[in-house]
Formats: C-alpha cells, sequence, structure tokens
C-alpha cells in the first residue's frame, strides 16, 4: 500500500502543472470555478482508494467569503446514524445496504491545506445545515482565517482516504465474482457559493448532488489486471509489473466518477452526429456476457446523440462512456448519470415486435442516463433543491426519444410489450401518476418529498406536464424552448423559474398559470362529460334531467305545427353538460358530432364548471368529447371524456354496448394515443 504522505509529496511537489499539457476546448464553456488535479490509487483487496488533489477554486461572487464547507458524501455510508440510512432505512432503489464491517463505506479527510501553507484539517467541523442530526457527517466546514476576496482564487491540497461501501446507492463494490468498482462522489467536494452562502446539503436518501463546474485531471492507479474507466478522455497510460496507470482529463463538468473491473470488455463506437458531421467517441465497458448487445447499444446511441442535438442543442464532449455493470449487488450502480460517464442496464432483456411481454429497458435506461448528460451536466440545476429540473426533464428527453425511436421501428412499443400491446411511456408515467396525484409537489425540495412518491414527483407527473405543454404550444414551439432554454443555462445552475421566464417569453404567452398549478401545488384535472340528451322539441315542453343537468324546453306548439312535419324537418335540441372535476384549470375544446355528419368544435376554458352547451339543430348530437386531440395528458381519467348516445336498447344488448364502451375506452387509455 503506498502510503498517504509519500502521496502528498507526490502532488504537493507536482504542483498544478502536472496535468496542464492538455487541453479539450479552444476557450473555457464554463466558469471553470472548481478545478481538482487529482491522484487515487485503487487497492481492491480492502475496497480502498487513497487519494490527494489539488482544488484550484476561485470566488466568482462579490461576497467575501469566511469559510469554506465540503460534501464527505461517502459519510452517508459510514454507521445508522447517518441522515442517508436514517431517511432511508437501509434501503435504496432495489439496493440494500448489509451491516457487515466491509460493506459499509466513509472517507477521512486526512488533511486539508492552503497551498501556501495554512494547515486547515484542525479546523474542520461536521455540520448539518439541513436537519438536526447532530451524527450526520456528510458536510464540513472550515473557517478561514484570511477570508477570500471577490474574484481571488485559492488553491487548497487535500489528501484523503475513501473506504467505498458495498454497492448500495450509486457507488461502490460488488461481490468478489464480479470485481467491479464503480467509484463515484469519493472525494471531498467543494459546496457551491450562491447567493452569499454556501449551498451544500447533507446526502439524503432521495437527494442527488450539486456542484460548479471545473477541469479536471486524475491520475489513477490499479492492479493491472483492471480495466479504467472515467467522465473523462484518457490521455496516457503507464504499465508497470504489477500496476497500471491511467491519466484522464476533462473540462467543464461538475464532477469526477470512475469505475475499474477485471471483467469488463471495452468496445468502442465513433459516433455521427447529423447536423454537424462531428464525431464522439463511445467507450462501452460492459460486463461479462452484455457483448450480445453491442448492436443495440451502437443504434441507441447513434440515435440518442442525433435525437437530442435536433431538439436540445450541442453536445459539447468528445467522449462519452457506458458502463454496462453486472447484475449482482453491482446493478444498483446501474442506471446513474455523471458528466460523460453513464451507468445502464441491460440485464432484463428487450421487447421486440412478437414479443408477448418485455420492456425495452437497454433503450429506456441508456436514453435516460444520456439525456442527464443535458438535463444536469450541462443545464446543472441543484439536485438536492428542485429535482423535477433534471430526472423529470431527462425522463421527458427519454419518453421523446422512446417514442422517435418506436416511429422509426427500432423498438416495439414506447415501454415495450404487455401482453402483445404496445405500451406507450406515458401510459406508464400515468400509472404512477394516477393512484396518486395529491401525493407530492413537483417543485418540492428533493428530502421533503415522501419517499413512496418521489418517483411520481421527480419523473412522472413531470413528463406528464412537459408532454401536456408540448401538446398545448406544439412540437415545433417546444423545441426552440428547450433550445433556448439549454442555450441560456447550459454550464450555469438555473431554477423552476428560470425555465418559466424561457417557455413565456419563446411561446409569447404568459403560462404562469400553468407551472403555478401543475409544479407548485397537487391541483388535478379531470375532464369529464356528464351528459349528453337529446330531445325532440315540437312536442315536448317543461323540465327535464336531474340536478345540474337540468334544462327547461319551453312551449312551441302555439308557433310550429310539428303535426305537417316530416322526420327530416323535426327540430331537436342536443344538451351537452361538461365538467371539470378536478381542481386546476385548463383550456380544452369539445367536439360534438351530429348525426348527419356535422361537427362542432367548441372552446372551453375548464374553469367554467358545470357547463352546458345547447344547439337546436334538425339532427341529433350524437356523440361529445372533451380534449378530443388528447393535449392534456395529466387528465385523471380519460374513460370520462366521451360521452355517445347510447341506441334505445333494452336489456343485454344494452349493457353490451355499455361494456363495448368501456372496453375501447380502458384500452384507449393503456395505449394513450395522444
Ligand atoms: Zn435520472
Amino acid at each position: 500500500m503506498v502510503k498517504t504522505c509519500s502521496l502528498f509529496m507526490m502532488i504537493f511537489a507536482a504542483g498544478t502543472t502536472a496535468f496542464s499539457q492538455t487541453r479539450i476546448f479552444d476557450k473555457p464553456l464554463s466558469p471553470r470555478i472548481a478545478n481538482y488535479e487529482m491522484k487515487a490509487r485503487l487497492f481492491p483487496e480492502t475496497k480502498i482508494v487513497d487519494a490527494s488533489y489539488v482544488l484550484n477554486w476561485w470566488n466568482a461572487s462579490n461576497d467575501t467569503i469566511r469559510e469554506l464547507q465540503f460534501h464527505l458524501y461517502l459519510n452517508a455510508f459510514k454507521n445508522e446514524k447517518s441522515t442517508f440510512i436514517r431517511e432511508s432505512g437501509g434501503h435504496h432503489r432495489s439496493g440494500e445496504i448489509k451491516l457487515e464491517k466491509e460493506d459499509w463505506g466513509f472517507i477521512d479527510v486526512l488533511s486539508l491545506k492552503m497551498l501556501d501553507g495554512e494547515d486547515l484539517t484542525p479546523k474542520i467541523e461536521f455540520i448539518h445545515p439541513d436537519d438536526d442530526n447532530a451524527d450526520d457527517q456528510t458536510v464540513i466546514r472550515i473557517p478561514l482565517s484570511n477570508p477570500i476576496l471577490p474574484s481571488q482564487s485559492i488553491q487548497i491540497v487535500c489528501e484523503f482516504r475513501s473506504k467505498l461501501p458495498r454497492v448500495y446507492a450509486r457507488t461502490g463494490f460488488s461481490d468478489e465474482k464480479d470485481d467491479f468498482f464503480l467509484i463515484g462522489q469519493w472525494f471531498p467536494k467543494i459546496g457551491v457559493w450562491r447567493n452569499g452562502a454556501w449551498n451544500c446539503h447533507q446526502f439524503h436518501s432521495q437527494t442527488e448532488f450539486f456542484a460548479d463546474f471545473g477541469v479536471y485531471d486524475m491520475e489513477l492507479t490499479v492492479p493491472k489486471q483492471y480495466v479504467v474507466g472515467a467522465n473523462a478522455v484518457l490521455v496516457g497510460k503507464k504499465e508497470t509489473d504489477r500496476l497500471s496507470v491511467y491519466t484522464f482529463h476533462q473540462e467543464d463538468v461538475i464532477d469526477a466518477v470512475w469505475t475499474a473491473s477485471s471483467k469488463f470488455t471495452e468496445i468502442r463506437q465513433k459516433v455521427k452526429i447529423a447536423s454537424t458531421g462531428r464525431e464522439v467517441e463511445v467507450t462501452y465497458l460492459l460486463a461479462p456476457g452484455r457483448e450480445v448487445y453491442k448492436d443495440r447499444y451502437f443504434n441507441a446511441s447513434t440515435a440518442m446523440f442525433n435525437y437530442f442535438d435536433e431538439w436540445f442543442g450541442t453536445y459539447p464532449y468528445p467522449n462519452l462512456t457506458i458502463v454496462d455493470p453486472p447484475v449482482g449487488e453491482g446493478m444498483t450502480a446501474g442506471g446513474m448519470e455523471y458528466p460523460t460517464l453513464v451507468t445502464t442496464g441491460s440485464f432484463f432483456g428487450s421487447a421486440r415486435t412478437n414479443d408477448f411481454i418485455g420492456l425495452n429497458i437497454l433503450e429506456i435506461v441508456t436514453f435516460h442516463e444520456f439525456a442527464h448528460n443535458y438535463f444536469q451536466s450541462l443545464v446543472a440545476n441543484n439536485e438536492f433543491e428542485e429535482p423535477w429540473l433534471d430526472e423529470g426533464f431527462t425522463t421527458y428527453a427519454e419518453h421523446r426519444a422512446l417514442e422517435r425511436y418506436e416511429k422509426e421501428g427500432k423498438i416495439s412499443g414506447g415501454y415495450g410489450n404487455i401482453f402483445g400491446l404496445n405500451f406507450s411511456s406515458i401510459a406508464y408515467h400515468r400509472m404512477s401518476y394516477l393512484p396518486r396525484p395529491k401525493n407530492g409537489i413537483v417543485g418540492e425540495k428533493a428530502w421533503k418529498i415522501p419517499e413512496n412518491f418521489y418517483q411520481t414527483a421527480a419523473y412522472s407527473k413531470p413528463v406528464l406536464l412537459l408532454t401536456t405543454l408540448q401538446n398545448y404550444l406544439g412540437e415545433a414551439t417546444m423545441n426552440k424552448v428547450m433550445r433556448a432554454y439549454f442555450e441560456r443555462w447550459k454550464f450555469r445552475h438555473p431554477q423552476t423559474k428560470d425555465f418559466i421566464a424561457v417557455v413565456n417569453e419563446v411561446s409569447g404567452q404568459d403560462l404562469n398559470w400553468y407551472f403555478d398549478q401543475f409544479v407548485y401545488t397537487n391541483k388535478t384535472i379531470d375532464f369529464e362529460v356528464s351528459g349528453l340528451r337529446v330531445f325532440e322539441i315540437n312536442d315536448q315542453m317543461g323540465w327535464f334531467g336531474d340536478s345540474e343537468e337540468k334544462i327547461f324546453v319551453e312551449d312551441q306548439k302555439e308557433s310550429k305545427n310539428d303535426s305537417t312535419k316530416t322526420n327530416s324537418e323535426k327540430m331537436y335540441r342536443s344538451v351537452i353538460f361538461v365538467r371539470n372535476n378536478g381542481e386546476a384549470f385548463f383550456p380544452t375544446t369539445i367536439l360534438i358530432r351530429f348525426a348527419n355528419g356535422d361537427s362542432i368544435v367548441e372552446k372551453w376554458d375548464g374553469k367554467d364548471s358545470p357547463k352546458q352547451f345547447t344547439y337546436d339543430k334538425n339532427t341529433k348530437a350524437v356523440s361529445a368529447c372533451v380534449d378530443p386531440d388528447r393535449i392534456n395528458v395529466l387528465d385523471l381519467k380519460l374513460t370520462n371524456n366521451t360521452k355517445v348516445v347510447e341506441p334505445e336498447l333494452t336489456g343485454i344488448s344494452r349493457y353490451t354496448v355499455r361494456f363495448l364502451f368501456w372496453l375501447q375506452s380502458m384500452f384507449q387509455t393503456l395505449i394513450m394515443i395522444v
């Protein structure tokens, strides 16, 4: 084992010039506030990473800063007193932390010094800004003797030891037979100075991360049999008898992650982006047995790079690494996003056109995690405080990609096939939202959303509300919105209000009413055609119907002698009753069809409820449908959106017709042809 002090001396001696030869971009794309030059060595037997870094950080604000704050994420796995374990009860996704000694993880800051000499180590203290858990050790503060002035740069040298947990949530090691390491959130990461204070939240079971952009250089040492990947460009590899030393460089990203396994198969692909002809090198690191998915990965990557380039904007980096981790406990390392490195999961296999049941897991996860490169890595919102801005936007991008991919005949169904039926991703997210529309607010802080409703509030409802917005504005305008949002906010830290401002500006409409209802409240929409009644108005008078749906038909016999009318001259009064059973409103339309083939489209603000529409015509209304184009996919119940005049049948026939109508509505709901 290399002693940490010698590592420290190595990096100290190397100073800040060790990695400065490499350059990816001619000009910085981001403010480059937090820049790390790291050296690390993995000891697979003990699951320990011994490491050190020089952090170059500058004060981009107008404030004088008197203390520093850092995340120590790995301490979430230190013991049962951490906020993460308390909140999760030891569960995260499908992972469950085990209690054997080697399964826990932690990070020790061995020393922290200003490069100019001041030793900050004795001043380190744990703080817990989000809760009253004094035992949580995922955030530290260090008061400074010399404050940092506006625009001033500092250099900090840190030595640390990271004990990786058994992979449980996004980071760690897996079973010995897998021999797999995902080394994420593994170093003391400086917080974000924002609005006159440190934004440096504790690691909660439901929160992810927040960091400033910077340049990362990593020199990673592993036993020779390991293949290493990182979220960076490989710029060098040296080998000795027993060790491999990989050197990586990346610019304008918010994080550093790496992975190592003796079992990886490494495959490379150059993906061409049609709009510019530019190529991105994709490196696949596949667990044993996953080579069979090579073609599906190649096709998915080609599609997603081009889709997102068209819908959102340019992916600027020259590289992407896709890690398909082993199934065992390593599978809890699947489905995770880092800038230019994502972990996927192909373990459930796939659906194909003739499959009876199956899900397109490989494509779903690959599209989703890559979309995070746009919404989280480039447009770097605060994942602690507004998780929907990354998870929701990413799931929306994933949904659009699946839909397009299906249209191109590359997959069957968006999500897959269920009992031979195509199962769209909108249907999937409606299944998540409909049973619990009142639980969880989309715009809520991640750790305040009840655990059971996190999926709905951060992923599913946001997809539905962004898809409804797209249907409402039209795809062309929505693309302009998304491109403008991406261009304006890439390499920055937007909030929900910034997205709303872009929507309003690009669409030329004030859509605050929409976001106010569906992001910041749990108000719902449920359109219903509650009644459709037709009367021959020549020979009837008085009140008809019940309660709200009662209508008055006046006596018309004095002015018209109906006995002389032929059938085609008879007059009918058709009355349509619509209502919105939810508390939110949304403008929509109602399509009324008549027996002679005529149709009328009415506008309805969705607020004035219940509402009735009356038509006196020489033909009868035969059906009414609210939101016939299925613009609003937040509508809680689609089976009540349509009413048809029931044929004058009795007994079994009548119930058969009703049953068939119900069945048709159910299929429409499931398939969600919107
Ligand atoms: Zn995600």
